[in-house]
């Protein structure tokens, strides 16, 4: 074995991992990327299918964003936010305003007009990395709540089933995945949690199992839209209407890459800004794109983009017409190279932290690499990468070849659910797809069969059963192919 690998082994704790399973067998040691292609130190070549879990944009070693970061090491890597304004973290905040005002200013055709109108986001507070970008929108929305509700208020909040947002105490409280969450109650605050559309499993989803996405042959009657009413209806009557609602839109990751049917995330933004309560969305994964390009992408739309390249909408509330009062946003910001994050939020939150020094108004919260200078330099590059039409086009044309190979996979017996949302993918695995039976725990069935794909050169993380396909966006229609075939070459070899 090499002797990374063994050092590895010796002092290294890797993270959501079994450690006795990890030392059973020769780690994988990346030494090298280029595109969507990661090296080893065997010098063997893999397709990073989920991005480097979920960060990844435009592929590594970009020159754009090198280039920026090595023009960036030339003035200065970090000095310190508190106390002191630096050019790159200013320049990206300003941008990203302006990007949010873009993607929120005009809501897509078809989507409904809210109760509510839309705040606008005009405030920015960077951070680390995803979980702190939720703590930060946590801590705001609670004190913002008892700021304006009188400070006898104890700000409730709600989120959905299966929920995950994080591992730093705020931000697991949001969470309802019990594996991850259960053995830290005692640490943890209350919050509630409220059924979330997995049409797939859903009990009210009255159809039989079709070889298609669960969302495009469910019946139902919207019961998950009425539990969500019927939550926040429940607690305003208790006399603590929620201070607010925290979701991931359009698709949920790490618990099981659950996508939201057409119409869903409307209806219960709507509800929860009409009880009253902030809107928290959580778009560390799906933001920058990663939700995909909302129509065929035809010339008229590069044609505009030309020469408005900024107007692209790429965060997934943006595609519905629902603005957050904050947008909370890490992986992708960076174009996934390096750790930052950044909360968006509204004039009005701003204000309510204003006051005399000794009013102790302030929000008393901060991390020593708080709008760090290579991370911004680096997230600028990305933006402008994202920003271009070639990025757009791109995008557009990974989608649908995503699509388009996905549907060879429906073949084999063993795959129930095949949900895609944009440049997400989530593949879940059953025992046999005419009852939807889930494999047991047990079995590590989505391990397994990554652990197969990986021995094809493809790599990937599954969530329990749930394959996660999530290429960067310069991953070619070949690659593509190699992914898809490798998952079904995987899943034929391990249910043989
Ligand atoms: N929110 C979502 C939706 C996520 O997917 C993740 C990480 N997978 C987080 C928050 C936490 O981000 P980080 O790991 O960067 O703290």
């Amino acid at each position: 074995m090499p002797s990374l690998a063994k050092l590895d082994q010796k002092y290294v704790w890797h993270p959501f991992t079994q450690m006795r399973d990890w030392l059973r067998s020769e780690p994988i040691v990346i030494v090298e990327g280029q595109g969507a292609v990661l090296k080893d130190i065997k010098g063997r070549k893999y397709l990073d299918a989920n991005s480097s879990i979920w960060t990844n944009l435009h592929g590594h070693r970009h020159p754009k964003i090198n280039a920026a970061i090595q023009r960036q090491l030339k003035k200065i890597a970090h000095s310190s936010a508190l106390g002191f304004a630096n050019e790159p973290a200013t320049l990206l905040a300003a941008r990203l305003v302006h990007i949010a005002a873009n993607n929120y200013g005009q809501p897509p055709q078809g989507t409904p007009k809210p109760r509510i109108a839309n705040p606008k986001l005009e405030k920015v507070f960077f951070s680390d990395d995803g979980s702190t970008a939720l703590e930060v929108a946590l801590k705001l929305a609670y004190e913002f709540t008892r700021r304006t509700r009188g400070p006898k208020t104890k700000p409730r909040f709600l989120s959905l089933d299966g929920a995950y947002h994080g591992d730093t105490i705020g931000a697991v409280s949001l969470g309802h995945i019990d594996l991850f969450h259960k053995a830290y109650g005692g640490m943890l605050f209350r919050t509630d949690q409220v059924m979330s559309p997995y049409c797939y499993r859903c009990p009210f989803n009255r159809a039989k199992p079709e070889r298609q996405d669960a969302r495009k042959y469910r019946r139902c009657n919207w019961e998950c839209v009425s539990k969500v009413e019927q939550r926040f209806s429940s607690q305003k009557k208790r006399g603590n209407p929620y201070a607010a609602f925290v979701f991931e839109p359009l698709m949920q990751g790490a618990a099981g890459m659950i996508p939201q049917p057409s119409g869903w995330l409307g209806r219960v933004t709507d509800i929860a800004r009409s009880q009253g309560a902030l809107l928290i969305a959580d778009e560390v994964m799906t933001g920058f794109g990663r939700t995909g390009v909302n129509c065929h992408v035809d010339d008229e739309v590069v044609e505009k983009l030309k020469h408005d390249p900024r107007s692209a909408k790429f965060f997934a509330t943006a595609r519905v017409g629902v603005t957050p009062d904050f947008l909370c946003l890490a992986k992708g910001l960076t174009g996934g190279y390096l750790p930052m994050a950044a909360t968006l939020t509204t004039q009005k939150v701003f204000d309510a932290f204003l006051g005399e020094y000794e009013e102790f108004k302030t929000f008393f919260h901060g991390h020593s690499f708080t709008g760090n200078q290579i991370g911004a330099a680096a997230a600028w590059a990305s933006l402008d990468v994202l920003q271009s039409p070639a990025s757009l086009h791109a995008r557009a044309e990974l989608q649908r070849i995503l699509h388009n190979e996905l549907q060879t996979l429906w073949r084999l017996p063993q795959i129930g659910d095949i949900r895609q949302v944009g440049l997400v993918a989530g593949i879940e695995l059953v025992k046999d797809w005419g009852t939807r039976e889930p494999f047991a725990l047990k079995q590590r069935a989505g391990i397994r069969v990554c652990d197969a794909m990986a021995r094809r050169g493809v790599l990937t993380r599954p969530v329990g059963n749930v394959i996660v396909l999530m290429p960067p966006y310069c991953t070619t229609q070949a690659q593509v192919k190699q992914i898809v075939s490798a998952l079904g070459e995987a899943v034929a070899e391990v249910f043989r």
